[in-house]
């Protein structure tokens, strides 16, 4: 199916056969809405049309029908990383749990999952409410170990979900068990997480229909190029006309940092995935496989693997480049050959009886990383209001980020206003060049981890 969008058509393919755009695009057309023309007064201005814009306009007209929202979005709804998703719907809370527990305490972490936890299960009534076929399949995922290391890894986790409460549903199964599960010659150990999979731009696509339906405005292929304040309000620029908003969301993720005071809050890291052409009936009796559920590789630069529901492999993760000036140009770094190389053998490692498969699409996205490794949403006393930074587990948060913002916005004092990552004080990131040479020297060190992690046993993030 052709991708129409204000980004143009599916790249072609390589010289090896290999498309280097998002393979999602190609699964539901976009025709883009008419850009902003002229101005227009409102209750709540949003810049950014993925989840976290969505979501937050969903919850706000659900609590009170008679705001007047309107969203601006550069591109088309859906087209940042709410598009790009790999479509675990996860519990995870930033980097991880044991990153949450050791960060917050206890008590904090285990409120913080039963939030996200109703998240997971109210995303999927949603779809089912609004007929949007988000491909959601509640499989669930494996968190997988492939060395002893990793086992151990695994073993710390189970005992974290204890004390936050949630062991029953983990059950750590041991090589023989894990593998009736996934048939992989890699997998050492396992246990299931709950949760789902989903295809993310058709998400992003029917909640962009849905709130339109409730009386949103997103007016699409329109760019916010300036925020002031005027007379008590606020106004954001576009070429095309204002949008003068008593209230103020910065919903951009990735991309907050061009955002005045929001520079050194986040970094945008790039993830990478291939996905493979479809698995023919014969080449899926190969592995045995029979639930389908994702599966995640516990080491610090994660590796995971999953069937998209035309029966496609997608492989992710592995090593994420952060580009010198917070750079996301997808002209430059939408193919990156290297991060092809490394999937395609992890995926050869995992199932050497699908080493024939045939790679058809290999692209990257921009994941938006905070200094602390969780979210930040909260607002300043000027009346903006901002979440962003969820560490590439953000299908489940911008849900729960929704209401928190709802919350804040009307002034509610709730338990999701009072969740750990709500208006804290967060650590920001250097300036150029210290920044760069920071990641890269974070990198280097989680990946020597992850070739040796008898080395370095500490938690590192
Ligand atoms: C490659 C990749 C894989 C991921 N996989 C998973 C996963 O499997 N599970 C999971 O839970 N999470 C995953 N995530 C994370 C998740 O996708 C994000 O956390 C989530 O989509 C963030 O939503 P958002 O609305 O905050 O940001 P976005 O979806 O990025 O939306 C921000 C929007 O703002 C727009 N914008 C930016 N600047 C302007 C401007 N000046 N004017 C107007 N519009 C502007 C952009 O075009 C964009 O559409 C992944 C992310 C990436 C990049």
């Amino acid at each position: 199916m052709a991708t129409i969008s204000s980004t143009g058509t599916s790249a072609p393919a390589d010289g090896s056969g290999i498309t280097h755009s998002i393979y999602w695009r190609d699964t539901e057309a976009v025709e883009p809405g008419p850009p902003l023309a002229g101005d227009v007064r409102c209750d709540v201005g949003i810049i950014g049309g993925g989840y976290t814009g969505m979501w937050t306009a969903y919850f706000l007209k659900q609590a009170d029908p008679s705001l007047d929202i309107h969203i601006v979005e550069m591109d088309y709804a859906g087209a940042g990383a709410s598009g790009h998703a790999d479509g675990f719907v996860t519990p995870t809370i930033g980097h991880s749990l044991a990153g949450l527990v050791h960060g917050f305490g206890t008590e904090r972490a285990k409120t913080a999952y039963a939030v996200v936890g109703r998240s997971m299960l109210e995303l999927d009534r949603f779809c089912r409410k609004h007929d949007v076929d988000a491909e959601l399949e509640s499989t669930g995922y494996f968190s997988v170990a492939a060395s002893e290391a990793q086992l151990r890894l695994l073993r710390r986790d189970v005992d974290l979900a204890e004390k936050i409460g949630a062991k029953n549903s983990l059950q750590l199964l041991g090589r023989a068990e894990a593998r009736e599960r996934i048939g992989s010659p890699a997998i050492h150990g396992a246990f299931k997480v709950g949760g789902a999979l989903l295809n993310p731009h058709r998400l992003a696509r029917g909640l962009a229909r849905v709130v339109r339906g409730m009386g949103v405005h997103i007016h699409e292929r329109t760019t916010a190029t300036g925020v002031t304040k005027e007379n008590g309000r606020h106004v954001i620029t576009t070429p095309g006309g204002r949008v003068v908003a008593d209230k103020l969301v910065l919903g951009t993720d990735a991309y907050q940092h061009q955002f005045s005071g929001y520079k050194h809050g986040v970094k945008p890291v790039w993830s990478y995935a291939v996905v493979t052409e479809p698995l023919t009936e014969e080449q899926l009796a190969q592995v045995h496989w029979p639930d389908r559920e994702g599966f995640v590789e516990s080491r610090n630069f994660i590796i995971f693997g999953r069937f998209t529901k035309d029966n496609r492999l997608l492989f992710g993760g592995g090593p994420a480049p952060y580009y010198y000036g917070r750079d996301m140009a997808e002209d430059k770094y939408m193919r990156r050959d290297a991060s092809t190389q490394f999937l395609r053998d992890a995926l050869v490692r995992y199932f050497p009886a699908w080493r024939d498969v045939r790679i058809a699409y290999s692209y990257g996205g921009c994941v938006g990383m905070t200094r602390d490794f969780v979210p930040h949403v909260g607002n300043t006393d000027d009346g903006v209001y901002h979440a962003y930074g969820y560490c590439g587990n953000g299908i489940a948060l911008t849900h729960t980020a929704g209401k928190i913002l709802r919350d804040l916005i009307l002034g509610r004092d709730s338990a999701y206003s009072n969740l750990l990552f709500v208006n804290r004080k967060e650590r920001r990131f250097p300036v150029e060049p210290v920044s760069w040479m920071g990641a890269r020297a974070l990198t280097a060190l989680l990946s020597f981890q992850d070739r040796h992690p008898n080395l370095i046993k500490k938690q590192l993030v």
